[in-house]
């Protein structure tokens, strides 16, 4: 059995840099291992299902309080067990078996649960996708106006697990617009971005918005459903419960509570602002680096890059497990227009979200772009493995974590 000490010395131990993981702190954690777990509260604040829930509706309403003040918003509902379990209620909120939905193809960087047909959302749902332009590696707009013309959508879908650049949430409303369609905005990667300002927000311009809560808005593994339309907010609430779930998990609105609170201060600002110089200073070093390993689109305006190896000679597999072996954590992930599967590709995804929580600096991130290019040039060099896998010790003890 592995113990929770093995698991926190893995941590400790290296540079985590998946886009959609963060390090919580100390309260977020003792909330979601709080007594809070043993309650059963079906329904919500003030009117339950089950009897002995005053101080559980304190915690719910606290964190539906600071959810809405956090994105300036009328509408909160914290009780989605996961990101995908809130795109689930929005849908069973809004269309019916059948409907046709358009979102971001999954190869172009959108989720599982924005069509693809090996999710609920793609076979409970006619669904269509739109991808990037080519040669931008960016979201063309015309493109997905073409492409909402020609489906009619019921809804449109905005939003994406791995996509670097600022998202036009105006010019979705306007294709929305176009053709009478429902505007989701599914914020999950970039939520701690639009809460501090560094990402436009979308709540002006979507109908719902859906989040989770443990990528960069730090808090504990859950999901969220926002809005600034009350009647809608109804809805949502009943697609939420009894539609889609049961008991919620009230330890973790609890957590969520906790971090929506750390997201209101100052610092969480000054955070957000460093997770995005780290991930352009890591993004700029990588194209300082050489021509073997391209930036997608050239950069980014967000937490997080994907990286295109091909000409390192490696796959994506390759070059994760690679890492792996250096206690550098990435995912493999696929580049525009990329010819490998989803299990191969020819790309990576690198955020800083975490090793931000942990106190890198931009100088830091420009190490790791530098061991990275490193172990990536010289896979099969046992010395530069070596000498890559004592820098990362060398790193991660600069920045010790509990
Ligand atoms: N939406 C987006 C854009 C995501 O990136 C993810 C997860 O990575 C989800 C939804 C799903 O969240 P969860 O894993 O909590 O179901």
């Amino acid at each position: 059995m592995v113990s929770n000490q093995q698991g926190r010395e893995a941590a400790k131990n290296t540079i985590e840099l998946i886009a959609s993981e963060n390090i919580v702190s100390d309260a977020v954690r003792a909330a979601q291992g709080s007594v809070l777990t043993n309650k059963y509260a079906e329904g919500y604040p003030g009117r339950r299902y089950y009897g002995g829930c005053q101080y559980i509706d304190q915690v719910e309403q606290l964190a539906i309080d600071y959810a809405k003040k956090l994105f300036n918003c009328k509408y909160a509902n914290v009780q989605p067990h996961s990101g995908s379990q809130a795109n689930m209620a929005v849908y069973n909120a809004l269309l019916n078996p059948g409907d046709k939905i358009l979102g971001m193809g999954m190869d172009a960087g959108g989720h599982l649960t924005h069509g693809s047909k090996v999710n609920f959302s793609g076979k409970v749902f006619h669904s269509y996708s739109y991808s990037l332009n080519l040669e931008t590696e960016e979201l063309d707009y015309d493109e997905i106006k073409k492409a909402a013309e020609e489906v009619r959508p019921k809804l449109i879908i905005a939003g994406a697990s791995a996509y670097s650049r600022v998202i036009d949430w105006e010019a979705f409303r306007a294709i929305a617009d176009d053709v009478h369609a429902y505007l989701m905005v599914d914020m999950a990667h970039i939520a701690g971005l639009v809460a501090t300002g560094a990402h436009p927000s979308p709540l002006p311009y979507a109908d719902v918005v859906t989040t989770t809560t443990h990528k960069t808005l730090r808090g504990p593994r859950g999901g969220m459903i926002l809005s600034n339309n009350l009647e809608l907010g109804k809805k949502i609430n009943s697609a939420v419960f009894p539609g889609t779930q049961g008991g919620p998990l009230e330890h973790v609105i609890a957590a969520k509570a906790q971090a929506f609170y750390e997201d209101l201060q100052p610092q969480f600002t000054d955070y957000i602002n460093q997770v995005v110089k780290n991930a352009a200073a890591m993004a700029d070093e990588f194209t300082k680096n050489g021509a073997n390993i391209r930036v997608v689109s050239g950069g980014t305006d967000n937490h997080l890059m994907i990286i295109d190896i091909t000409k390192t000679g490696l796959t994506g597999k390759d070059a994760q497990n690679l890492l792996d072996s250096v206690n550098i954590t990435t995912n493999k992930e696929s580049i525009p227009g990329d010819k490998r599967s989803p299990f191969v590709t020819s790309g990576l995804r690198l955020g800083t979200p975490a090793i931000t929580s942990r106190g890198f600096s931009e100088k830091d991130a420009r190490e790791v772009a530098d061991l990275i290019s490193k172990i990536l040039n010289n896979s099969t060099d046992e010395a530069t493995i070596a000498e890559v896998k004592k820098a990362v010790q060398e790193l991660t003890a600069k920045h010790p974590i509990n």
